[in-house]
């Protein structure tokens, strides 16, 4: 049985959470196949990187590591991975729906014919039988479709790798209980370059450090459209702040000028996993929850009692959003030294 190959996104030497997911996942897909999880790390001074990666489950761990591929440009790495996957011919390989892994996917689907699927909520094994073949453990490529109105569940039966894209913080990152060595196959990356590979120069970067953080917050305070204004979100922003959180908001807030995009939650936003969210003036539509629904706990705090949002919640509170978060930011203040 072939095996699931993960492409490994490095950026200043530091491994993306992304790719730490998608080894998470690989895992869980390859003990139902039954077959390993291998890791295909390009960089410069990655020397070592396999026992991070194998603390997730890579088993193998493919390294090209020269300081011409660092920081990450297209054709190298496309030429690179593309070499490989001919070498290695994986089953399925995933990306990170990042900008490296939306530039490079697509780019080796389309060199090596297979298929893709992006941004990917969900990854599953399964049949599916046609009425002249059956086909067993295919790669369920599950994402919203059609604007988020149905869940599609897209196969590739027929081509190889099955590729699929998942946004960062979609899929849960796990350490592996008491993780093996992986074993180590360095690539002889240089047969599969050409000069042309090397055309774009890098002449400098400037890296944008996002401030806010929703995805790492273990508290998010989320306000919808029911927030009403900019200064209604000043008291989500109080109440954030006396909880230790982030704020994050839905994106008929964020399009209302509520908020940042920075701050969106949903399957156009960021995927959240907080200890404690709490939806304050969201309605719970589908495209909101996709990105929040995996969080511990939920509070709603709405004033129509049949909004969607209850159905999801553990505690919800009917009223107006403005007096409850009033209460709890007092009520929060007097009860904590
Ligand atoms: P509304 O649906 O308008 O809900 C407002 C809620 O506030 C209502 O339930 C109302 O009862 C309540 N309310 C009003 N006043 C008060 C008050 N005083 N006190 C208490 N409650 C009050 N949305 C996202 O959030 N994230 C995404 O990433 C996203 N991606 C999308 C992608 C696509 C392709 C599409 C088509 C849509 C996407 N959406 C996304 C939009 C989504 O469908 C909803 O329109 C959006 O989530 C609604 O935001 P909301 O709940 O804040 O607003």
């Amino acid at each position: 049985m072939n095996n699931i190959f993960v492409y490994i996104e490095i950026e200043e030497g530091k491994i993306a959470d992304v790719s730490l997911e998608l080894l998470t996942k690989a895992r869980s897909l390859a003990k139902t196949l039954n077959c390993k999880v291998e890791a295909i790390a390009i960089g410069s001074n990655i020397a070592g990187i396999e026992t991070t990666l194998a603390q997730y489950g890579a088993e193998v761990v493919h390294i090209a590591d020269d300081k011409e591929l660092a920081p990450y440009r297209t054709l190298p790495h496309t030429a690179i991975v593309c070499g490989v996957f001919e070498q290695e011919k994986p089953q399925i390989a995933l990306f990170g729906a990042s900008s490296v892994g939306r530039d490079l996917g697509p780019r080796v689907s389309s060199a090596l014919h297979s298929g893709l699927t992006a941004d990917c909520t969900s990854l599953e094994i399964g049949d599916h039988t046609t009425k002249d073949k059956e086909y067993k453990d295919l790669l369920y490529q599950i994402r919203p479709a059609f604007g988020g109105n149905i869940i599609a569940t897209i196969i590739n039966p027929d081509c190889r790798p099955q590729m699929a894209t998942v946004r960062e913080g979609v899929m849960r990152m796990e350490r592996v209980a008491s993780p093996a060595k992986a074993e180590v196959k360095i690539i002889d990356f240089k047969k599969f370059l050409k000069d042309s590979d090397f055309a774009v120069k890098i002449i400098s970067r400037e890296i944008e450090h996002r401030k806010i953080n929703i995805k790492g917050a273990s508290v998010v305070v989320a306000g919808g459209y029911g927030m009403g204004s900019k200064e209604g979100f000043e008291q989500l922003h109080k109440l954030a702040e006396v909880l230790g959180g982030e704020v994050g908001a839905s994106r008929a807030a964020v399009d209302s000028g509520f908020a940042e995009h920075a701050r969106q939650v949903g399957q156009t936003g960021t995927t959240v996993r907080p200890k404690l969210y709490i939806a304050c003036g969201i309605s719970g539509q589908i495209q909101h929850t996709a990105g929040m629904d995996g969080s511990a706990m939920i509070i709603a705090i709405n004033n129509d009692a049949d909004a969607p949002i209850h159905k999801l919640a553990d505690y919800s509170i009917v009223g107006d959003v403005n007096e409850v978060v009033e209460k709890m930011i007092k009520y929060y203040k007097e009860n904590t030294k």
